[in-house]
């Protein structure tokens, strides 16, 4: 069984130690009630990964683990027969022994969007909400961060985080299995990341308020989500799907995301990079078996969703908490 005891221990020795009130009882629930069906299965995939000498490490500029050299080529093919188990591959990319895994997203593309504009991760601890299968936890603590979380409820991502740790084994990065609504008020992040999440809440006023208090005073929210054109009155509710995608609520206009954020007490709110989605972003790849952005645009016009909304465009927002 997937066993949260290290980071229980980790935790009750630095300053999330608070934490321990409800998360055991939380994850113990969770364990006890809320396993996948698959669950099992992913299990003995990661428990079939080969220990391996890992001769070099790169989590400042990639996440690449080692290189073919340090393994036998039977251990490269069970590998990669092993990791294409945990499909679909979402949030990469990984290089693990020399071996690519070519993901749907160029998560990367994003992390060079935004490091640029953030506060010097040296030091820090920080959240990362709805972190997928973890890519930019890594990259985090590549920039120096001290110790790193990410919280994300979709089971395959803790699965294919942990086949990345395997190999990685870092004490001080950490992936569990919560949705932002099971998060008690820590109040103890420098800095938390939300991105590409806010579309998929019910409420993103609330939602705001919950990364809000996961902060310090005087720390940093870096929030990247889907946005429309318009002014600080435009916000677009799509019907049931946008790009296909069921669960996607509310698309704010840069200005109303902004305006969201002073509403919830965020200082120095701030718009650092918009970005149309590019076919080089999100594609088909071995990874995954299901479609990808190109089968989610008009095939006559990419400036549309296959729904006739705009198509999809991202913008990165900086804000701070107030300082104490
Ligand atoms: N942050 C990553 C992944 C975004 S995809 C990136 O920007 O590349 C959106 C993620 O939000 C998915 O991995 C999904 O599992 C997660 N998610 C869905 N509901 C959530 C919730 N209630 N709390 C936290 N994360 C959630």
């Amino acid at each position: 069984m997937i066993s949260f005891n290290k980071f229980y221990q980790q935790i009750s020795q630095n300053r999330l130690s608070h934490w321990l009130n409800v998360l055991p009882a939380q994850l113990t629930h969770w364990r006890e009630t809320q396993l996948h069906g698959d669950f099992s299965l992913w299990k003995k995939t990661l428990d079939a990964l080969p220990k391996t000498h890992v001769s070099t490490l790169d989590i400042s500029e990639s996440v690449s683990i080692g290189t073919q050299d340090d393994i036998s080529s039977g251990e490269f093919k069970r590998i990669t027969n092993l990791l294409k188990k945990l499909k679909p591959w979402r949030k990469g990319p990984y290089h693990i022994h020399g071996l690519h895994i070519d993901t749907e997203w160029r998560s990367d593309f994003k992390w060079d969007r935004l490091v640029p504009y953030i506060s010097d991760l040296k030091h820090r601890y920080v959240l990362d909400i709805g972190c997928g299968s973890g890519y930019h936890l890594w990259r985090m603590r590549g920039a120096g961060a001290k110790f790193v979380v990410g919280i994300d409820p979709t089971q395959l991502f803790l699965m294919q985080f942990n086949a990345v740790q395997h190999f990685i084994q870092d004490p001080n990065v950490h992936l569990l299995p919560l949705g932002v609504e099971q998060l008690p008020e820590l109040k103890a992040f420098d800095t938390v990341f939300a991105m590409g999440v806010l579309y998929h809440r019910r409420s993103p006023i609330d939602f705001i308020y919950q990364l809000k208090s996961q902060l310090v005073a005087g720390g940093e929210l870096v929030l990247e989500t889907l946005i429309v054109d318009g002014d600080e009155n435009t916000v677009l509710v799509p019907g049931e799907r946008y790009a296909k995608m069921r669960n996607v609520w509310f698309l704010p206009s840069c200005a109303a995301m902004c305006a969201w954020l002073e509403r919830c007490g965020f200082e120095n709110v701030r718009v650092v990079n918009t970005d149309i989605t590019a076919l080089d972003e999100q594609r088909k790849t071995e990874w995954i078996d299901t479609e990808s952005l190109k089968d989610f645009i008009d095939p006559n016009d990419a400036s549309k969703t296959i729904e006739g909304y705009p198509a999809p465009k991202r913008a990165i927002f900086i804000a701070n908490t107030p300082k104490a």
